[in-house]
C-alpha cells in the first residue's frame, strides 16, 4: 500500500514541475546562510535552520530569501535544530498561515511553531513519507538524519567538536549514528564558530572524524555566517579533500548558490 502511495507522490512531484524535474535519488540544494539550506527532492521540499536576518549580518537579499512559493508542489518539511538566533527565527511560523500543510520538526520543546513535532536526541520519527532520526548535540538541540525519496541527509545543527573537551561527546553521537549504518548522500557539518566565524583546529578535526566514520557521498561545510569569510568553505575543502576518500567536499561561495545532487555526485547549478 505504502509503495503505491509513494510512487504516486513521486510522479506528483515530477508533474508539479517546480524547477527541473527531480526523479529518483536526486535533489536540488540551495544555500541560504549560516547553516540554512533548502533541499528539494522528488516529492518533498525540506528546509533546514532558516534565518532570514541574523543579528549583525546583512539580511538575505530578496532573490535569495525563501518565498512561500518555494514550498509549493511538494510536501514541505521545515527542520530547526535548536533555538539560537543563527538557526531559528520565530518568523518562519508565518509560512504555515499561507501554506497550512507545512510540517515543522524541531529539536527543542518551546519553539511555539504551529503543531511542531518536537524531537529529543536519539529518537526516530516515521510519519509515513519520511524517516527522521536525531543525534544529540554538543551545543543545544539535535542533528537530523532524514531519509526521504530515496535520499538520506544528515544536518548536524550545532553538533561539532567545538573544543577538545567536546571530543568525547561529539564522537559518541557520530559513532551512534554510524552504528545505524545509514548510507548518507549529503552530510552538512559546521566548520566554524558562530559570531566570530573562527575555523578552529578542533572543529575541523571533528568534521574529519565524522566524514571518515559516516562516509557520506557528499560533505557540505556550513555555519559560516560572516559574509566576508565565506571563503572558509573553499579553504576547508582544499585542506581536507585529499583525506576524504570517496567523499566529495563542496561548499557554497555565496548566499543563494544552488547545487544539484544526482547519482552520488553534486554539481553547482548557479
Ligand atoms: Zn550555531
Amino acid at each position: 500500500m505504502l509503495r503505491y502511495w509513494s510512487a504516486s507522490l513521486l510522479l506528483g512531484g515530477i508533474a508539479a514541475g517546480v524547477g527541473l524535474p527531480i526523479a529518483g535519488a536526486a535533489a536540488e540544494l540551495r544555500y541560504f546562510q549560516n547553516s540554512g539550506w533548502l533541499v528539494k527532492t522528488a516529492s518533498h521540499v525540506l528546509v533546514f535552520d532558516y534565518v532570514e536576518a541574523i543579528p549583525g549580518v546583512k539580511a538575505l537579499p530578496t532573490g535569495v530569501a525563501l518565498k512561500p512559493e518555494d514550498l509549493d508542489g511538494r510536501r514541505a518539511v521545515v527542520f530547526v535544530s535548536h533555538g539560537h538566533v543563527d538557526h531559528y527565527s520565530p518568523a518562519i511560523a508565518e509560512w504555515a498561515k499561507q501554506r497550512p500543510t507545512i510540517r515543522y520538526v524541531v529539536g527543542w520543546p518551546d519553539s511555539h511553531l504551529p503543531e511542531a513535532h518536537v524531537m529529543k536526541p536519539r529518537e526516530t520519527w516515521s510519519p509515513g513519507d519520511l524517516v527522521v532520526k536525531t543525534t544529540g548535540s554538543t551545543d543545544e538541540g539535535v542533528g537530523f538524519l532524514v531519509t526521504v525519496d530515496g535520499l538520506t541527509l544528515y544536518h548536524a545543527g550545532d553538533h561539532a567538536r567545538w573544543a577538545d573537551e567536546d571530543a568525547e561527546a561529539f564522537e559518541a553521537e557520530i559513532r551512534w549514528l554510524r552504528d545505524g549504518q545509514p548510507v548518507i548522500d549529503v552530510a552538512f557539518l559546521p566548520i566554524a564558530t558562530g559570531v566570530a566565524c573562527e575555523p578552529r583546529r578542533s572543529i575541523w578535526q571533528g568534521v574529519r572524524f565524522a566524514a571518515l566514520e559516516l562516509k557520506p557521498r557528499v560533505l557540505i561545510p556550513m555555519h559560516v555566517q560572516c559574509l566576508d569569510k565565506l571563503d572558509l568553505y573553499e579553504r576547508f575543502r582544499a585542506e581536507v579533500s585529499a583525506e576524504m576518500g570517496a567523499t566529495t567536499v563542496v561548499g557554497p561561495t555565496r548566499r543563494g548558490e544552488q547545487f544539484r545532487y544526482e547519482a552520488g555526485r553534486i554539481r553547482r547549478v548557479q
